[in-house]
């Protein structure tokens, strides 16, 4: 099997520590395995996108020279795959859903489906959920709809009462009820993909082998699911990496230091200590040792060795390793980094 992982973060800020660790796990797993790690910036969301951000998570990711393999041409290099460009790609995909009855238009105003919306709590519903009012629309009704430019989605058309199961790498059989998902939108009214839309047929296209990313994520896995199958395609191996916590083991925020890998540059932090640590977060190499370089890593990495539990983010532990490091250095190599900090 070619193995092919991708980082595909959206550019709506710094690349945070969680960010960092997805990406070192799918750069670890590719040169173990002799694959390929691709960039993959997911841009979709216009209302998301901050300025700036592809170039910052472009740089925090070299800085920790997690080098990307490929990408489209940028001029004699190249650069990462950036969704915004592929549009057409994403509806190419949408109207087969559409012509096969996996997928529907839906025409419904924003003020129906807050009615709708309000209806279901109400009613205390678990979930607001769409009514697929728009399914039963004729033939001749959506045309005509489309003809006169109709604000209108695509959406996904999720059968009632199925159980949806995957088999997922560290947490193992997955199961999810269709019933507590909703008919998602797959092209927004802007003409451009949803993030489960573009996400699936790119890691398709782009032969993705193995589907690394965050457990934030693993809700969304049925979703995609629905559509490999929809259009036929064969499923990606899953691994859903576990939360990153607090010492109080509620979600990392940064009321326990700072969580942009750009902070920890900024400070002055090696990078070698950063992602020796990063690594740590919810995996071991199964020895006693607390201190590998980047090639120790790549040896010893296995997505078998990754918990299926919240892992501690300790900045002691960190600062640790940064002394470690520190003292590990030759001293030419020191002398280089001070006189770096000089001529910052
Ligand atoms: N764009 C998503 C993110 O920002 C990607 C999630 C995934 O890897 O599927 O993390
Ligand atoms: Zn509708």
């Amino acid at each position: 099997m070619n193995i092919r992982v991708r980082f595909a973060p959206s550019p709506t800020g710094y690349l945070h520590v969680g960010g960092l660790r997805t990406a070192l796990y799918n750069y670890l797993f590719a040169r173990k395995n002799n694959g390929k790690f691709i960039l993959r910036i997911e841009d979709t969301d216009r209302n998301r996108y901050v300025e700036g951000a592809v170039e910052n998570l472009i740089n925090s990711l070299k800085w920790c020279g997690l080098d990307y393999d490929e990408g489209p041409d940028a001029g004699g290099d190249f650069g990462p795959y950036l969704q915004s460009q592929r549009l057409d790609i994403y509806k190419k995909y949408a109207e087969e859903l559409i012509s096969k009855g996996h997928a529907y238009y839906c025409f419904c105003t924003p003020e129906r489906l807050e009615e709708l919306r309000k209806e279901q709590m109400a009613k205390k519903l678990p979930q607001a959920k769409y009514d697929k009012h728009c399914l039963r629309l004729s033939k001749d009704e959506i045309e005509k709809k489309l003809s006169e430019n109709i604000p209108h989605v695509v959406r996904l058309n999720v059968e009632p009462g199925k159980k949806i199961i995957f088999e997922d790498v560290i947490r193992g059989t997955v199961e999810f009820d269709s019933d507590n998902i909703d008919d998602q939108v797959l092209i927004k009214s802007d003409g451009f993909p949803t993030y489960h839309m573009a996400n699936v047929v790119d890691d398709y296209l782009m032969q993705i082998s193995h589907v690394i990313r965050g457990e934030e994520w693993l809700s969304s896995t049925p979703k995609h699911v629905l559509l490999y199958n929809f259009l036929g395609w064969n499923l990606p191996v899953f691994a859903h990496l576990p939360l990153l916590l607090n010492p109080d083991r509620s979600k990392l925020s940064k009321r326990q230091g700072d969580v942009a890998v750009e902070d920890y540059r900024a400070k002055g932090y090696l990078k070698e200590a950063l992602i020796n640590f990063v690594a740590l977060l919810g995996w071991n190499a199964g020895d006693d040792k607390e201190f590998y370089y980047i090639d120790e890593l790549i040896e010893k990495f296995s997505l078998e060795r990754v918990n299926k539990s919240g892992a501690v983010f300790d900045i002691e532990k960190l600062n640790w390793l940064n002394a470690e490091h520190l003292r590990a250095k030759p001293e030419s190599e020191l002398l280089l980094m001070l006189k770096d900090e000089m001529n910052k």
